[in-house]
């Protein structure tokens, strides 16, 4: 017995005591490694492909606008917040991010706590109040950055590619004169390439169409919608049941820039920006689409988050 062990035999029972407890730890570790190779698939199974798209929507925080700077006065608006929103769209031949934020993941410190980022770029500073992650909210719908099959952005602003670089493995959507201005050695305003960069080296499809039918069959299509940036897009959905909706990028950021008629200040062809958003609403007309403005904070609140989803 241990209990019985004297010094003369100390170092014997020691050797005992490790033996035993070594094969102990052996065996905890071996239980343990069989757990987790059980867990991997029966905690956290890879989602089956849907039938038909999914779109998931996700909170990627409260942005506090400036009416001013979208030729817009405090008192004919309903609210001077904007949400930013990021989508998931699940298609049963991929899976397509678009958009992924204004705050980057490795800033938010605390899930489920909302908090007041300041974000600083070059001639401007910005607050963007966030409660989750976009990687836990992407874990919560069933899935990881690393395994998305392609990542698009409306636009190269700063509260649209937070968290782009986490889709480096994905495949790039992007046209030509966006990615040039992205990488220009002066980038445009409210460009942050830090949050970016790493989609340089990854593989992209450089969109020359109008219309790019990301999955082939018309389901899933990235159109473009110049004015607000040379390659700004919008994105159509068309799901089987909520019907067709087009994402709006920042086609509009409030929904007073529609009702009133205005352009904002910061559009580079505020010209271009009215000749797409009236082809944009014929668009609309046509194919009965809903626009969901992905700024708009009284709709987009009113959307299901993930991991619900729209099908
Ligand atoms: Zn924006």
């Amino acid at each position: 017995m241990l209990l019985g062990c004297r010094s003369a035999l100390r170092v014997r029972c020691r050797s005992m005591k490790t033996v035993r407890l070594s094969a102990l730890y052996a065996t905890v570790a071996a239980i343990g490694v069989l757990i987790a190779s059980l867990g991997t698939d029966a905690v956290q199974p890879r989602p089956q492909p849907p039938k038909s798209p999914r779109l998931y929507v996700f909170d990627c925080g409260t942005l506090e606008g400036d009416p001013a700077r979208f030729n817009l006065k405090r008192e004919e608006m309903a609210t001077t917040d904007m949400s930013v929103a990021c989508y998931l769209v699940v298609h049963p031949n991929g899976t397509l991010i678009w958009d992924t934020g204004a705050v980057p993941d490795a800033e938010v410190t605390s899930e489920n706590q909302r908090t007041r980022h300041h974000i600083v770029l070059t001639n401007a500073e910005r607050y963007v109040t966030l409660g989750k992650s976009l990687k836990h909210q992407l874990a919560d719908a069933g899935h990881a950055a690393g395994d998305i099959t392609y990542v698009a952005l409306s636009h190269y602003h700063y509260d649209h590619t937070a968290n782009s670089n986490e889709f480096a493995n994905a495949t790039w959507l992007v046209r030509q004169v966006e990615r040039d201005a992205m990488f220009a050695e002066k980038p445009p305003d409210l460009v942050q390439r830090a949050t970016f960069n790493a989609l340089r080296n990854s593989k992209t499809v450089i969109v020359k169409a109008d219309d790019y039918d990301v999955f082939g069959d018309g389901s899933v299509v990235i159109k473009w919608a110049p004015g607000h940036t040379p390659g700004h897009q919008v994105l159509l959905v068309k799901l089987a049941r909520t019907g067709p909706v087009l994402l709006s990028g920042d086609l509009y950021h409030y929904p007073e820039e529609r009702t009133l008629d205005r352009v904002p200040t910061f559009d580079t062809d505020p010209a271009q920006t009215r000749r797409t958003r009236a082809a944009i609403d014929a668009f609309l007309k046509k194919n009965r689409a809903r626009l969901w403005i992905q700024h708009d904070f009284t709709a987009n609140a009113a959307l299901k988050k993930a991991p619900a989803f729209y099908d």
